[in-house]
Parts: C-alpha cells; sequence; structure tokens
C-alpha cells in the first residue's frame, strides 16, 4: 500500500539551477527504498521534499495521504509522521542525550515528561547508548550521536524515516554500529528511504534501489538487478 507518492516532481533552486527534472517515485508501506548516484544529482533535494523541508514548484507529492503543497497547513503532522536523519546529527549540543530525545515528545506531541523519559529510555537501550543518557552530543563518538539522532527521530514514532547519508561523516569503525540500527529498524517493519553509497547495505536491506543521475530518476529496481546486471 503506497505511503509516499511523488509525481513528476520539479524543482528549481532560486539561482535558477532544475534541480530535479520531473522525478516519480512510489514507496509502499514498509518498503526499504535506498537512493544513489552521483554528488550532485539532487537525492537529498529529493528526500527532503517529503517532509516539506524543500519546496519544489512542479508535480505532486503525498505523504500518508497528506498532499503537500506550497502553503502547508499540516506541517507539523508531516513533519513528526516522517522522521530524518542527516549527515551531520544535528544533535542540540546544550541539552544531553536524553533531552535530546525527549524534546520533541514533549514540546512538539505534547507528552507528559514521565512518559517521554520512558520512551526515550527504551529508544536509547535499542540504539546501544543508554549508557550515554546523561552525557552531551560532543562527549560522544560520531557513530554514538548519529544512533543518539536516530532515537531522537524514532521519539516522535514517525511512519516513514529519511536517511540522508547517515554515515558519510562518521570514520569507518563507526560505521557498521550506524548501519546494524538501520537494519534493524528496517527488520521492524520501518518504512525508509535513504540516500547511501553503502553498497552493501544497498544490497542486503533495500527492497528497491532508485538511481538518480542530474535531477533524474533513472532506474527504479531491485537490488539483485542492480547489482547484478552490467
Ligand atoms: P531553499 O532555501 O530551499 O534552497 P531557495 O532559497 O533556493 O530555496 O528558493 C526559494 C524559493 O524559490 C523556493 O520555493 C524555490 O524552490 C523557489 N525557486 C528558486 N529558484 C526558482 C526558479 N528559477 N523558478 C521557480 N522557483 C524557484
Ligand atoms: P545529491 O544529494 O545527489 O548530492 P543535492 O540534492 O544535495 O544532490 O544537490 C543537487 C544540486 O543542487 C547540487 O549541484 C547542489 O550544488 C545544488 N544545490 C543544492 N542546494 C542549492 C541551493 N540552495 N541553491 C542552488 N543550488 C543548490
Amino acid at each position: 500500500e503506497p505511503i509516499i507518492i511523488a509525481k513528476n516532481v520539479e524543482k528549481w533552486y532560486n539561482n535558477g539551477f532544475h534541480v530535479l527534472k520531473g522525478v516519480s517515485l512510489t514507496v509502499n508501506q514498509g518498503e526499504v527504498v535506498v537512493i544513489m548516484g552521483p554528488s550532485g544529482s539532487g537525492k537529498s533535494t529529493f528526500i527532503r521534499t517529503f517532509n516539506a523541508l524543500e519546496p519544489f514548484e512542479k508535480g505532486t507529492i503525498t505523504v500518508d495521504g497528506i498532499q503537500l503543497t506550497h502553503n502547508l497547513k499540516n506541517i507539523d503532522t508531516i513533519r513528526s509522521e516522517v522522521g530524518m536523519v542527516f549527515q551531520q546529527f544535528n544533535l542540540f549540543p546544550h541539552l544531553t542525550v536524553m533531552d535530546n530525545v525527549t524534546l520533541g515528545p514533549i514540546y512538539v506531541r505534547r507528552w507528559n515528561p514521565k512518559k517521554a523519559d520512558l520512551i526515550a529510555t527504551q529508544l536509547l537501550e535499542r540504539v546501544g547508548i543508554l549508557h550515554q543518557a546523561k552525557k552531551y552530543p560532543n562527549q560522544l563518538s560520531g557513530g554514538q550521536q548519529q544512533r543518539v539522532a536516530i532515537a531522537r527521530a524514532l521519539a516522535m514514532q514517525p511512519k516513514i524515516m529519511l536517511f540522508d547519508e547517515p554515515t558519510s561523516a562518521l570514520d569507518p569503525e563507526m560505521i557498521k554500529e550506524v548501519l546494524d540500527v538501520m537494519r534493524n529498524l528496517a527488520d521492524s517493519g520501518m518504512t525508509m528511504v535513504c540516500v547511501t553509497h553503502e553498497v552493501g547495505f544497498a544490497r542486503e536491506v533495500a527492497d528497491r534501489i532508485v538511481f538518480m543521475a542530474d535531477g533524474l530518476l533513472i532506474e527504479d529496481t531491485t537490488p539483485d538487478r542492480f547489482f547484478n546486471n552490467p
């Protein structure tokens, strides 16, 4: 059952650059879609349209039945339904790990702090960071910070998770621990759209591989076909 339906999406940056030239993609509930392609092909811009971080000029995008338009009224709904993890972890440096994770649930979802703490504790446990809950982000390794960022996004109980090169800023030894958390999430049935160059992850975890080049989607296929056919 489709949860993201993007049709003929076109975007120009305000310097006139035509970054998306008519991109269509349907993502079904529970699917893991990996987007690959050269740097500058519009992958990041495209997935950022799914949670209304990027406006677009032409085409339509529907996320969980909500049509994304220029003056979106339910932007908070979309932002909490569509979690996002960035290359740079974007944690709040002045908040502890725990407070980074409970912030959204308390102030956006308006849960009581006790309930938020309980869920944050479960999520930090799940990503293997519970013992660091009282530390500040700069006291953690990059891989640990990224796992906190994943927990923070999950704390909003999103229906969809977007990952934008989540391991690109990490040292090699930390990449695996983040990919393992993503793998786990995929196994739990989360709908995921991931921009990544990690071939192993793409091959083993993705249901579909989408290849973009120069603002166009030029292939949408299975990992088997993508990696085995020349
Ligand atoms: P962003 O901050 O997302 O990079 P910009 O500041 O580049 O967006 O653009 C501001 C707005 O103007 C956006 O809605 C963008 O898509 C739109 N825009 C930029 N360039 C063009 C263009 N050449 N034609 C139509 N719309 C454009
Ligand atoms: P990818 O994720 O495939 O590397 P991006 O979506 O990040 O591609 O960027 C696509 C292209 O758009 C790049 O060439 C980038 O330099 C350009 N770009 C990104 N943001 C802006 C902006 N605000 N204004 C103009 N060009 C931009």
